[in-house]
């Protein structure tokens, strides 16, 4: 008989995870307090990289990642993926030249454009730098589209997704997660659990009594009316704020770390960011903000990514992290198939979710 999975959470990460374990014939359950698309994913800026700032162990796990999305293109053509390229110089000169030698180095498709390259990659900016990086291999995707493209390929090959189900708790039986119980007392039974819940991730796992250290730091994102118009070729970084646009024709801007927090001053952080883009790219002054959204990120204490089995109970993994619209793919492969077969990629080892630094604090 198939193994039994239910899946907490139907955002990028969840519908990552459930792809990948009905393609490994499990028989999946996602519930979703919503209607899957996710809460950190829907409000994310959605650039999908191997970028500055991580050691390199990380960055190749994220570089395994963006193939992993190519992978899932080919799989799944409704995907709304694209790979567009980043264009960027929001660092000091010296950093900038430092970080492509050091990226070229690991293998990343990275290297220095001046003013005029600049220009051709990007022709409606107004002033380009002296000095920029240019990436052709970095992608970005609309993540709630591609969260409900991926969810729906997952249920079209057998899986179910129970809208509107919120698991309120893990249940436990002899030291063994069984499943969930929902607001209702209806309780969903499953051989393993895998909770994807994002922020919500540490409620659930501290009532079943696996604590783990996990912040939620807000990141305000700016959308401004669409334009007919092809303002931007692809993802542009600078110095006070990161753009791209969507296929409808919106910007979506954040500031640097791809959405920063607005400390209660959302229409000020978003008019502010709007206007520092009217300024510098050719086109797109008559846009107004249409929508300002503020996602909460979910970050194990550390930074980086959660993924395994707690130590505590059987029958149940977690999978919480941020960069996960760059991670979903390796996330939700490595995971499956360490539920399906028993084998932890060795990649993993960093994740391991019984970490001291995730240890409550
Ligand atoms: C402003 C901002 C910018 C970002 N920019 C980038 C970026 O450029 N690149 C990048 O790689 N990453 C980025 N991220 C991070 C990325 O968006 C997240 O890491 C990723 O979306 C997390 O996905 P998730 O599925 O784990 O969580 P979520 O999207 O939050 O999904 C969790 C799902 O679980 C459901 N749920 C929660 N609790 C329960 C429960 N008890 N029972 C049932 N269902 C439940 C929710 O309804 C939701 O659908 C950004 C995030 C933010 C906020």
């Amino acid at each position: 008989m198939s193994k039994r999975v239910l899946v907490v959470g139907g955002g990028i990460i969840g519908a990552s995870v459930a792809w990948h374990l009905i393609r490994s014939g499990c028989a999946v359950t996602i519930v979703d307090s919503g209607q899957g698309g996710g809460l950190a994913t829907r409000h994310s800026f959605a650039w999908i990289n191997a970028s500055w700032g991580n050691p390199e162990w990380y960055f190749h796990f994220r570089r395994r990642s963006m193939a992993g999305w190519r992978r899932l293109q080919d799989a799944i053509p409704k995907l709304d993926v694209s790979w567009s390229g980043g264009l960027l110089w929001d660092l000091p000169p010296a950093e900038l030249a430092s970080y492509a030698q050091e990226h070229a180095r690991w293998g990343y498709g990275i290297r220095e454009v001046g003013r005029q390259e600049a220009l051709a990659i990007e022709p409606g900016l107004k002033e380009p730098p002296e000095l920029a990086l240019h990436v052709p291999e970095e992608g970005m995707l609309e993540p709630l589209a591609t969260t409900q493209a991926l969810l729906a390929a997952t249920i079209s090959n057998g899986a179910r997704l129970l809208g509107d189900t919120e698991a309120t708790l893990l249940t436990l039986a002899n030291g063994r997660v069984t499943g969930i119980e929902t607001p209702t007392g209806e309780r969903l039974e499953a051989d393993e659990t895998v909770v994807c819940a994002g922020v919500d991730t540490s409620r659930l796992l501290e009532i079943a009594g696996l604590p783990m250290a996990l912040d939620a730091p807000p990141g305000l994102i700016a959308h401004s009316t669409r334009s007919d118009k092809k303002l931007l070729n692809g993802l542009v970084m600078t110095p006070d704020f990161h753009v791209r646009q969507t296929h409808e024709g919106r910007l979506i801007i954040g500031t640097d770390f791809a959405g920063g927090d607005p400390q209660g001053r959302d229409s000020e952080m978003a008019t502010a960011l709007l206007d520092g883009v009217k300024a510098m790219v050719r086109g797109s002054d008559d846009l107004d903000l249409d929508v300002i959204t503020v996602g909460y990120r979910p970050t194990p204490r550390d930074g980086y990514p959660a993924i395994g089995r707690p130590k505590g109970a059987d029958g149940i993994y977690v999978a919480v992290l941020h960069s996960g619209i760059t991670l979903a793919p390796i996330v939700g492969e490595l995971a499956a198939r360490e539920l399906a077969t028993g084998v932890r990629d060795p990649d993993l080892a960093p994740y391991d979710p019984n970490r001291p630094e995730l240890s409550q604090a």
